[in-house]
């Protein structure tokens, strides 16, 4: 009796852990998809619930060259638990990716997946007391907002210069084509590169009304 007590107390069901519940049917979920209710929780340390749910994300994740793109779904698994300073926030975010290969610019997607570790203090606890708003999230309202973890999360798990394949050869530096694709030993005839700068160096000298642009008549 006393254990199936505990269970019901240690174990508060997803269903539970929403915005939906509190605020109708256009719920703050939709806009913003990454705060989660936990009044449900209480104050209980020892509590704990598990939130599965797929959310859209309404500003893109990532960094310049790839990302979860606004208006994607975002998967959470995550488990809440109540400990004695706050709430603690195990668990990850997962979505699909699109961006852009670094050295051929050909569209590149993927999905990309976050671990996340947070600690959001109590109002009035210790850690809220002495830590810097910075450092440790808080609960506000009795909500927490994931929002910011997940964009930092997705930010340092993508890479700044994503590439299509390893070994991606890029573009042709004079016509653009995707090495890639172009014909074995695609090449032009061209000046050789190193009398191409003594060229344009001739060039200059010659628009500056130099003197020593006369020698260049020999
Ligand atoms: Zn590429
Ligand atoms: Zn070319």
């Amino acid at each position: 009796m006393i254990r199936d007590r505990e269970r019901m107390v240690q174990f508060v069901s997803d269903h539970a852990v929403t915005s939906e519940a509190s605020h109708g049917p256009d719920s703050a979920s939709r806009r913003d998809p990454f705060v989660l209710d936990v009044r449900p929780l209480g104050r209980r340390p020892g509590t704990m619930s598990e939130v599965h749910r797929t959310v859209t994300t309404p500003d893109k994740l990532g960094v310049e060259m790839i990302g979860i793109p606004a208006g994607s779904d975002v998967d959470l698994d995550l488990r809440l638990e109540s400990v004695s300073e706050g709430i603690l926030v195990t668990g990850t975010a997962c979505g699909e990716t699109a961006g852009q290969c670094s050295r051929c610019i050909e569209p590149i997607d993927g999905t990309v997946t976050v671990f996340l570790t947070e600690l959001f203090a109590y109002p009035d606890s210790v850690t809220e007391q002495t830590t810097e708003e910075d450092d440790v999230h808080r609960i506000v309202d009795d909500r927490i907002d994931l929002e910011q973890s997940i964009i930092d999360a997705v930010a340092l798990e993508l890479p700044m210069s994503p590439l299509c394949s390893e070994d991606c050869p890029g573009l042709c530096q004079v016509c653009g084509i995707r090495l890639a694709v172009a014909e074995p030993g695609h090449a032009h005839e061209l000046i050789d590169p190193r009398w191409a700068g003594l060229e344009n160096k001739f060039s200059e000298l010659a628009e500056d009304g130099n003197p020593d642009d006369q020698e260049s008549r020999d």
